[in-house]
């Protein structure tokens, strides 16, 4: 991926050099520790460049405008608002409660900012990886790219969607079988599994929307949410249905801390930026995890 021209990369790394969090941490000093009621009155007094000594920040207020509703999410601590979602340590002892808002503010803003760095970079790469089954030298029988209900129907491929398919999930043992046949040996298609939808493919097979000659996807503004995100990963907070509590009337999402950033090692830009995303990690104040995923 190096070349002697402009880096194709520029925009994606400038946005892994500065990253948002850092900025984020210092307006909930401000808030929490100032005289105002509400978010909006901090943001209002940002108007000049701001300094961390690791990022400046030239226009920090039009920066944090689109985390505005997230960081919205610290009033509580003035307006006494209930905190709607369960977040534990890793053995499941309760967290505080500014750790747990602060956890679910941050888990958002990387996965926002990280969907932007994530794009910059693979756009560049002309790489399909992501976009196709295994090949016959990966352990891996096929891939599965879970769907929300609404993105089912980006896809014209046969849907599976059966009793059997609703008590299955992919992982399952024994396998659902399709004509007689495991699922994976037979075409792509889209599956409802007991955890939801997802779009599976098998060995030696791609995505129907990969322009493989060329390496594109051609839904690329209108690919899935699971598509938009990978290969750097906000695991800040792991959700845990299992650990969810009923209080009141309600059912109260639970989450564990992690706090960590997940890297997949397959990815050909995370291996080239290896120590930018571990820098932006550090600066976000998160433990980077690098892993491999297909192999
Ligand atoms: S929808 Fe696009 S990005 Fe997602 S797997 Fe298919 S080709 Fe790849
Ligand atoms: S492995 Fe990385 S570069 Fe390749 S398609 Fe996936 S996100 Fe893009």
């Amino acid at each position: 991926m190096q070349s002697n021209g402009p880096s194709p990369f520029a925009a994606g790394l400038a946005a892994l050099h500065s990253p948002v969090l850092p900025l984020v941490r210092l307006v909930q000093l401000l808030y929490l520790t100032g005289p105002f009621t509400m978010m909006d009155e901090v943001l209002g007094q940002l108007t000049e460049p701001i300094d961390t000594g690791n990022v400046v920040y030239d226009t920090p207020d039009t920066l944090l405008l689109p985390y505005l509703p997230l960081l919205k999410e610290f009033e509580r601590f003035k307006n006494a608002a209930p905190w709607p979602r369960i977040v534990l340590n890793e053995d499941q002892t309760e967290i505080d409660l500014f750790d747990s808002v602060e956890s679910w503010v941050s888990q958002e803003i990387l996965t926002s900012e990280l969907e932007k760095i994530n794009s910059l970079l693979c756009w560049h790469c002309q790489c399909t990886l992501c976009c196709a089954g295994p090949d016959t030298t990966m352990r891996q029988l096929f891939f599965e790219i879970p769907l929300s209900p609404g993105e089912t129907d980006l896809f014209q491929l046969q849907r599976i969607d059966s009793p059997e398919s609703r008590r299955h999930t992919a992982q399952c043992d024994p396998v659902l079988l399709r004509d007689g046949r495991p699922f994976y040996e037979t075409p792509p298609a889209l599956y409802n599994w007991r955890t939801g939808q997802s779009l599976i493919l098998p060995r030696g097979t791609s995505c129907p929307h990969l322009e493989s000659d060329k390496g594109y996807c051609r839904i690329y503004p209108q690919r899935p949410e699971v598509c938009r995100r990978p290969q750097i990963f906000a695991y800040v907070l792991e959700r845990q249905p299992d650990l969810d509590r009923q209080v009141d009337d309600r059912i109260l999402p639970a989450f564990i801390s992690c706090r960590k950033l997940l890297a997949i090692w397959d990815c050909p830009y995370v291996k080239e930026f290896q120590e930018e995303i571990a820098d932006y990690a550090a600066l976000c104040g998160v433990e980077v995890l690098f892993k491999q995923n297909k192999a």
